[in-house]
């Protein structure tokens, strides 16, 4: 499992950040959350074809974090894609995406499907189920109707070796049967799967941006592995903040603490922090294990 931060600034790029944008990779699946303005572009820069992507992920409308949407639609297009392109959105997105239609000269030969998600507040649904993983969608408070998203891994039954070993058992296709959580009789001794297994709880990473702090959001949020969050300005702007709707670098580590996360990643700065290490150092002051996104960071989950 890999995350790759393709965007980290907020309205406006700058140098060193493109607008919003990251990409989570399990299993061959490409998901695509956000995709600002050069989000194709900050693709190729890492490697990686626009094709591979099935599923993109919108938090809302506002330019920064969908610009890069036409863009997207015209290079697949370009590239004679046949699969289905699945976008996600909050309400008004089909709309949307019929207007960009109606906008730009595309022929498009691959079907774009729209999903178009009506969440009360407080409602957390699953928008996505895989095999492997889900994705699910609550609503947060900016502007009209603005979306946050939960991906959560399958939790995984796992062999307990040292159990395992106890009966000679190391390398057998009855580990199999065990895995699936049936119990097996191996050399004439009964094994239990509860026993002999155990789960491993898969990892729930948080992508929150835009929004402002409100009382629910530590429960919708909580026990993540990783909490993606925006941190647009330091707790002296926290006016403006709620006067823009965003949250401050303070905000988000006390949303970090109070929702028992393991790890905080902020992203979506303000172009008038040149260096953000005082954002960083100001939700660090609340909750330790925070890191900066920087365009191109790349965290590993095992
Ligand atoms: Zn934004
Ligand atoms: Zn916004």
């Amino acid at each position: 499992m890999q995350i790759l931060f393709l965007g980290t600034s907020c309205m406006f790029p700058t140098k060193e950040r493109a607008q919003p944008c990251v990409l989570m990779i399990k299993n061959g699946s490409y998901l695509l959350f956000d995709c600002g303005e050069g989000a194709q572009r900050q693709l190729r820069i890492a490697g990686i074809s626009p094709m591979k992507i099935h599923n993109i992920f919108i938090t809302h409308w506002h330019g920064d974090h969908s610009l890069g949407i036409a863009g997207m639609i015209q290079s697949m297009a370009g590239n004679k894609r046949k699969t289905a392109l699945n976008i996600y959105g909050p309400k008004g997105s089909k709309k949307r995406v019929a207007c960009l239609l109606k906008a730009f000269d595309f022929k498009i030969e691959y079907e774009l499907k729209v999903h178009e998600l009506d969440l009360k507040l407080g409602e957390c649904r699953p928008v996505l189920k895989a095999k492997d993983f889900t994705i699910s969608a609550f609503r947060v408070k900016h502007g009209s109707a603005t979306l946050a998203y939960v991906f959560k891994e399958a939790d995984k039954r796992k062999i307990n070796i040292e159990y395992t070993k106890k009966f000679g058992l190391v390398q057998h296709p009855v580990l199999g049967k065990l895995q699936k959580g049936l119990d097996v009789e191996y050399k004439g001794k009964l094994i239990k799967a509860k026993d002999a297994t155990y789960i491993k709880k898969g990892k729930k990473i948080v992508y929150l941006t835009d929004t402002i702090y409100f009382k629910d959001l530590k429960n919708l949020i909580k026990d993540s592995d990783i909490l993606i969050c925006e941190a647009t300005y330091m707790s002296d702007k926290e006016d403006k903040a709620l006067e823009y709707e965003h949250l401050t670098a303070k905000q988000a580590g006390m949303l970090a603490k109070e929702s028992n996360a393991k790890k905080l990643v902020l992203t979506h700065f303000s172009q008038r922090y040149e260096n953000v290490q005082p954002l960083i150092k100001e939700a660090k002051s609340i909750f330790k294990n925070t890191i900066e996104a920087k365009d191109f960071l790349i965290l590993e989950l095992r």
